[in-house]
């Protein structure tokens, strides 16, 4: 039998089944212990450190008892600590992205993915140079800069050739003022060599969803195709690390298994890559199963109700504080507005997920990968985050500044997130504004920047925030950043 050890490059080693059981039956038990709750939510609390905040996170025994706990004053301390966290890190500011859907051909048989080899019924694609290029310019039209490249697995018709190729176009393409900044993959677990490529290529997070931790469920699951093979998807963020990516990006489908062992084996798979790279995950996506074509999501029985969808998100934010953590349009309006004060930091607007969905005339559902459930233009989630009280940020001036891995951490601890951060999201927040918005949207935009401008404490930043904002504003120069 396998023995756990985070420091392992064994899947089995370090996403160890014996312990995820161990933990829960340790969450079980002391559900309902307030000394040993008290003492977990204490040490999850933010605290003062020099000039900066820190945090210490917990473990995932720690973060699953709190999970486990049902009593609803801790539950509403978690979400008020939640919240601290999320202020002390990402202050309000929310990331803004959007899939890019190149390639619906598949090889692997997910039960749950309306991309599987079998599913006769969606009409299989693929982007050419030139429709990437039309996609792209569609996306920089509506103000977008940061995407995420989602594709399947063929080694034929997507080899990586082909993602590779896809990237320069992106990179490329310049319609009047819009550029293309930052490029995140999501596609399927892949070789040494092959991250290294996108290393080269400029990428920003490598993404790839664990879909579920139990070993078991996942064989059945992937039942066929090279997804199948549990262990070499399991590893592949050591691999890609390897490659030189800092960023990786986790995440669960939730709905495919037990939440409860989803969690412990996400915060493990988290504390491993912290143990074996000396930096954890950079974001944790959580995607819930939705309808599509051929996929039926009642048939998954361990789907989550809102409120416990929260709780997970909240968990988590306070099990692994200084990572970044995404919510698509899978979910609600409503929901994305709960998880936005739970912890989310990063969340996708006005997103197509068919492939060729950005240029279409009419939206044509039959190759979608999953139905959007929050169908907003960009414009209109922009407005709706700043009218309650966010910060849309277009910004990508981390990874491009080579903050990425643990340097991203260290802007934290110093407190250096107001005079960088701050700034480099109302830049683009204008260039946003000035290049894309409505005029309703600009309104309110402008409005909120007077106000948060006051909020950089560093007076020389304020100032050169200042002068770059009135050029964005009066010239057609961009991408200012500190
Ligand atoms: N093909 C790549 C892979 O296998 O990892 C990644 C791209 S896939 C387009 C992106 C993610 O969509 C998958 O990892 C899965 O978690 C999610 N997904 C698949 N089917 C879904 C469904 N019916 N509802 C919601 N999300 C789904």
């Amino acid at each position: 039998m396998a023995v756990y050890n985070p420091k392992s490059l064994k899947a089995e080693e370090f996403i160890n089944d014996g312990e995820i059981l161990e933990t829960l039956k340790y969450a079980e038990e002391n559900k309902n212990n307030r000394e040993l709750i008290n003492e977990i939510l204490n040490k999850a609390r933010p605290y003062k450190k020099g000039n900066g905040v820190e945090c210490q996170g917990l473990t995932h025994r720690e973060a699953s008892v709190l999970l486990a706990c049902e009593i609803p004053e801790v539950i509403e301390e978690i979400y008020k600590i939640a919240e601290e966290i999320k202020l002390a890190f990402y202050g309000n500011r929310i990331v803004m992205f959007a899939p890019l859907y190149l390639s619906n051909y598949c090889v692997n048989g997910c039960v749950y993915c309306p991309y599987h080899l079998k599913n006769k019924t969606i009409p299989r694609k693929k982007l050419t140079q030139e429709e990437v290029r039309r996609e792209v310019i569609a996306l920089q039209d509506m103000g977008h800069k940061r995407l995420a490249i989602e594709s399947g697995e063929d080694p034929v018709n997507n080899p990586i050739e082909y993602i590779l190729e896809c990237i320069k176009t992106i990179y490329s393409v310049h319609h009047k003022n819009g550029d293309i900044r930052r490029v995140n993959v999501n596609i399927a677990a892949t070789t040494v060599e092959n991250y290294r490529k996108l290393k080269e290529a400029g990428i920003g997070t490598y993404i790839l969803f664990q879909e579920t931790y139990h070993k078991e469920s996942y064989l059945k699951l992937h039942p066929t195709g090279p997804k199948h093979d549990y262990d070499y998807h399991t590893e592949a963020m050591d691999r890609a690390m390897e490659g030189g990516i800092d960023d990786v990006g986790l995440g669960v489908l939730f709905g495919l298994e037990l939440y409860k062992y989803e969690f412990a084996g996400l915060i493990m798979h988290a504390e491993h890559l912290e143990a074996v790279h000396g930096v954890g995950p950079h974001t944790i996506s959580v995607p819930r199963i939705k309808r599509a074509s051929d996929i039926d999501p009642t048939v998954f029985d361990n789907s989550i109700p809102d409120e416990t969808f929260l709780k997970i998100i909240a968990c988590i934010r306070l099990a692994v504080p200084y990572t970044g953590m995404i919510i698509s349009t899978r979910e609600s309006e409503e929901v994305r507005a709960k998880s936005l004060k739970v912890g989310i930091s990063q969340v996708s607007g006005a997103s197509r997920t068919s492939v060729g969905g950005y240029t279409e005339e009419q939206r044509e559902h039959d190759t979608e990968q999953f139905d959007v459930s929050d169908q907003r233009t960009l414009d209109e989630v922009v407005r709706w985050l700043m009218e309650t009280g966010h910060i849309p940020s277009f910004c990508t001036a981390c990874y491009r500044e080579g903050r990425t891995g643990d340097r991203f951490m260290s802007l934290c601890k110093t407190g250096q997130i107001l005079n960088c951060c701050h700034p480099n999201a109302l830049m683009t927040l204008t260039e946003y504004l000035v290049d894309y918005a409505s005029d309703d949207t600009k309104k309110v935009g402008y409005s909120l920047i007077e106000t948060e401008l006051d909020k950089i404490p560093k007076e020389k930043v304020r100032a050169i925030a200042e002068e770059n904002i009135k050029e964005i504003k009066n010239s057609n120069r961009r991408d200012f950043r500190f």
